[in-house]
């Protein structure tokens, strides 16, 4: 079976968008619905078995490949994107370490994943969980507090850490059935931006779970997510970025070119300032593309810097977001401040990236530590 060529999900993601996703993102924001009806048309397009690898049944596609769906999507639906993002992101270890039958759902588009890794305890420190794992009577009980997990309660498993079972160790990772008996979504997510994304905490009191649900070995669980969770998360996360600023730019432009000033017979296009300040917003969005692709780059073949681009990559992208949403908010004027415009939201969906973890600053540490000869944790 050949891979389906990029043109061909591209057109399917494309019609998606405007058919379903884009009319219904005013509604995703302001209702905070968690955005089913466009999961289930991105399943049908085969796209959330991308990534998955042919052998199970998926498209086989790399990294590159999602980082195009989740930057158009973002620009579309910031809440649709972002719930694709953490699915695109899980499933590397599920495709790694998960049993078959997962592995083949996820590639069918029959199953939503997600990660649960920040906790009330450590916070953003997602490499220090306090969750606990423990034997008992052949299975393994689960005990935890979630602070955030997009698709709560909506994702079919989460990819879940928690301190070892049994060895020393940072951390153990293992997929949990979002159904299993002890989980409570503790509350539905009324948050500032990705208002759909049900990003909602998640306890588990007592969950059991069979030994063959772990994701690699006991107390491998960092260095597994270092290696396939963090690259996906950190690059689909500066896709995600640049599509909320490819749309606010998009917005900016429209504005300008089609807003006069009566009494000078001019658009705001033609007034020197308003170009100058638009030009800036254009050459930060440009920058984080080149940024990204160079990263891109530097993965695909391998190259010497690969893992200190992408340990920038979403600190350059998340940052210039928010830089370019309150550009644009100011370029636009009262204009902006109007819901409907449309501006609005996508400024608090670019708000989200930086706060997310790794944080702009534990990046920050992260690539001090990498260019300073120190270990990143
Ligand atoms: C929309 C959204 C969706 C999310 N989805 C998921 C998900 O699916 N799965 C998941 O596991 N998590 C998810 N998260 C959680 C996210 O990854 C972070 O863990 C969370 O946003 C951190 O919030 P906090 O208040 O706990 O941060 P805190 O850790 O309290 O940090 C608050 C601020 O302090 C800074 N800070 C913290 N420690 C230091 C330090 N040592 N030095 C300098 N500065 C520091 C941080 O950078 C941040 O700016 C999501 C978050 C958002 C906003």
């Amino acid at each position: 079976m050949s891979t389906r060529a990029a043109q061909d999900y591209l057109a399917a993601l494309d019609s998606v968008i405007e058919s379903t996703i884009a009319p219904r993102a005013t509604d995703v924001d302001r209702s905070g619905a968690f955005p089913r009806s466009n999961l289930e048309a991105l399943a049908k397009e085969r796209l959330l078995g991308l990534v998955s690898a042919k052998d199970a049944g998926g498209g086989g596609h790399g990294l590159a490949a999602a980082t195009e769906v989740i930057e158009r999507l973002a620009g579309a639906c910031g809440s649709t994107a972002m719930v694709l993002l953490m699915h695109y992101s899980a499933t590397p270890v599920i495709e790694a370490y998960g049993n078959a039958e997962v592995r083949g759902a996820i590639a069918r588009d029959e199953h939503l994943t997600t990660l649960a890794f920040s906790e009330a305890g450590s916070r953003s420190h997602f490499w220090a969980p306090l969750s606990t794992a423990a034997d008992g009577g052949g299975q393994v009980r689960l005990d935890a507090q979630k602070s955030w997990v997009t698709s709560a309660g909506e994702a079919d498993s989460y990819v879940w850490s928690s301190r070892p079972l049994s060895v020393e160790g940072p951390m153990t990772l293992w997929l949990v059935p979002s159904r299993s008996a002890g989980l409570t979504v503790r509350g539905a997510f009324d948050g500032l931006g990705l208002r759909g994304n049900a990003s909602s905490p998640v306890t588990a009191e007592g969950v059991q779970v069979g030994h063959d649900t772990m994701l690699g070995a006991d107390g491998a669980g960092l260095d597994i997510a270092l290696q396939l969770v963090l690259p996906h998360f950190l690059v689909l996360n500066a896709a995600f970025s640049l599509g909320l600023m490819e749309a606010l730019v998009a917005k900016a432009a429209e504005h300008l070119t089609r807003t006069r000033l009566e009494h000078l017979g001019q658009t705001l296009a033609q007034q020197q300032p308003h170009r100058a300040r638009f030009a800036r917003l254009r050459i930060r969005t440009d920058e984080v593309r080149a940024f990204l692709r160079d990263t891109l780059a530097a993965l695909d073949t391998g190259r010497e810097d690969a893992t200190l681009r992408v340990l920038e990559i979403k600190a350059v992208a998340g940052e210039a977001a928010s830089d370019v949403a309150d550009g644009v908010m100011r370029l636009c004027g009262g204009s902006a401040f109007r819901k409907e415009f449309g501006v609005e939201r996508l400024f608090r969906d670019a708000l989200a990236a930086r706060v997310m973890a790794p944080t702009t600053e534990a990046l920050h540490d992260f690539v001090g530590r990498a260019t300073l000869g120190l270990p990143l944790l």
